[in-house]
Order: C-alpha cells, then structure tokens, then sequence
C-alpha cells in the first residue's frame, strides 16, 4: 500500500494534536507535532536569555538545539526531547504558550524547523500537524487537513487540557492567549497560518474527538484508494 503524507493545520485547540495522534496509530505512520518544535526552541531560548532582536544569537542559538521524539514506553505517548532531555511536561506550560509565538515568527528558526520537518517526512508515511504545513512544509502532501473550531470552543478544550496537566488557568487568560497567538501566527510575514488552496476546511466544533477521527480516517482511506489506483494505473 502506498504511504502518502497527511498534513493538518490550523489554529491552537481545534483538535490537531488529538486527532493526529490517533490516525498515526492506527495507519502505523509516524506523528510529528510541528508545533512542540517550536515550543522547544521557546524553552531553549528563554533558558538560555537569547535575544530575539539579535540574529546572530539566534542562529548560533539553533546550531545548539538538537529536537527528537521519543515513544514514553508506559503512556505510549510520543515525548519531545531538546538536546536529550525530556521536556514534554515544560513545553506546554502557559509560559511558553506566552512567548512561543514571537519566536516562531523568526524566519531564521523557520527555515531550521521546516529543515528538519521535510527529512523526517522524507519516506513517507507520516503525519504533520501545525500552521504551515500544507503550504510550506509539504505543499505536495497528499491529503491536506485544515481544522477549524468556534473560539470559545477552542479556549474550554485549552483550559480543560492544561487543567488535565496539572495547571489551572482561568478562562480568560486562555482566551487571550489564544487571540494573541491566532493574531501574530496568521499575520507573520514568514509562513503565515493561512488555509491551503488543496485543503479539505474540517470544523470541529461540534465533533466528538471519536466523531473526528472516525471523518477524518474515512478522507484518508478513499485518499489512500486513490493514490494506489493511480499508481496501478502508472503501470
Ligand atoms: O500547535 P501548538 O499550539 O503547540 O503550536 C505552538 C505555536 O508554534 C503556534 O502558536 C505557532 O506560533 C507555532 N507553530 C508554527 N508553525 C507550525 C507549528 C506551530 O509557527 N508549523
């Protein structure tokens, strides 16, 4: 069966992760989030007082970060690793969703993440969830992914999640969060989050994460159908 490469993008909470996570289990492809990479490149930052007015840090900075993914063995969850070292947990604090956003808008840690992205979706088989994934990342992937929800929506799911993480965080502090983040990620100059011409717009709303999977699985299967029917017919 031939493998294709499945991008999803779209805004913070709209289910990306979730969803992903589960079709990349159930196809056996990989799942990468795009989005942790540069959540990690954020800690290190801010770890290490980089300046992000100073290009030349920024750049030294990148040849010091080294990102991988490791399967937990007993959650079975796919953990981020920067520079050996597992920051999963630290990643996805309300800190790093303040500052994430600012650093992802550098074109300079762009170009070494999408670097990284196109080798580890250089075989195939995979899924990619993030902002420029169908645009930039892989504007050849086969089946594109735009996922949408309504705000409020999102910002519970958000809450909810962080809340599941041990942090509690008010409502309107998500909320805030988020428009932010949905401002500067969609009005950056480099790689803004826009819908890809060839991508199928999935509102998630009123989707269970079970409702989602189940629609989304069914778009990869006849997307899966087809490719192989046309490769037959290659030769
Ligand atoms: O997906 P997540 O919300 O964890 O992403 C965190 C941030 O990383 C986004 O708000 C965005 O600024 C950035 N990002 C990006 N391009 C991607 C994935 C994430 O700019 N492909």
């Amino acid at each position: 069966m031939k493998k294709i490469v499945i991008a999803i993008d779209g805004s913070s909470a709209c289910g990306k992760s979730s969803t992903a996570k589960i079709i990349a289990s159930e196809l056996n492809y990989k799942y990468i989030d795009s989005g942790a990479m540069y959540r990690a490149v954020t800690l290190f930052f801010d770890q290490n007082h980089i300046k992000l007015t100073n290009p030349k840090e920024i750049s030294k900075a990148l040849e010091n970060i080294n990102i991988a993914f490791k399967v937990d063995e007993e959650s079975s969850l796919c953990d981020t690793y920067l520079n050996g070292l597992n920051v999963e947990k630290d990643i996805r604090k309300m800190y790093i969703s303040e500052k994430v956003s600012e650093v992802s808008a550098i074109s300079e840690v762009r170009k070494a993440m999408v670097d990284q992205q196109r080798k580890l979706g250089k075989s195939k088989g995979i899924v990619m969830d993030g902002r420029d994934i169908g645009t930039v990342v892989f504007p050849e992937a086969e089946l594109k992914i735009f996922m949408t929800a309504e705000f409020y929506v999102r910002a519970e799911r958000r809450q909810k999640e962080l809340l599941g993480k041990g942090e509690l965080v008010d409502l309107e502090t998500v909320m805030n969060n988020l428009s932010k983040r949905d401002q500067i990620d969609s009005s950056r100059e480099d790689s803004p989050l826009i819908q890809a011409d060839d991508a199928i717009e999935f509102d998630t709303t009123n989707l269970t994460m079970e409702e989602q999977v189940d629609e989304i699985l069914q778009l990869i299967t006849s997307k899966i159908i087809e490719e192989n029917s046309l490769e037959t017919q290659k030769l």
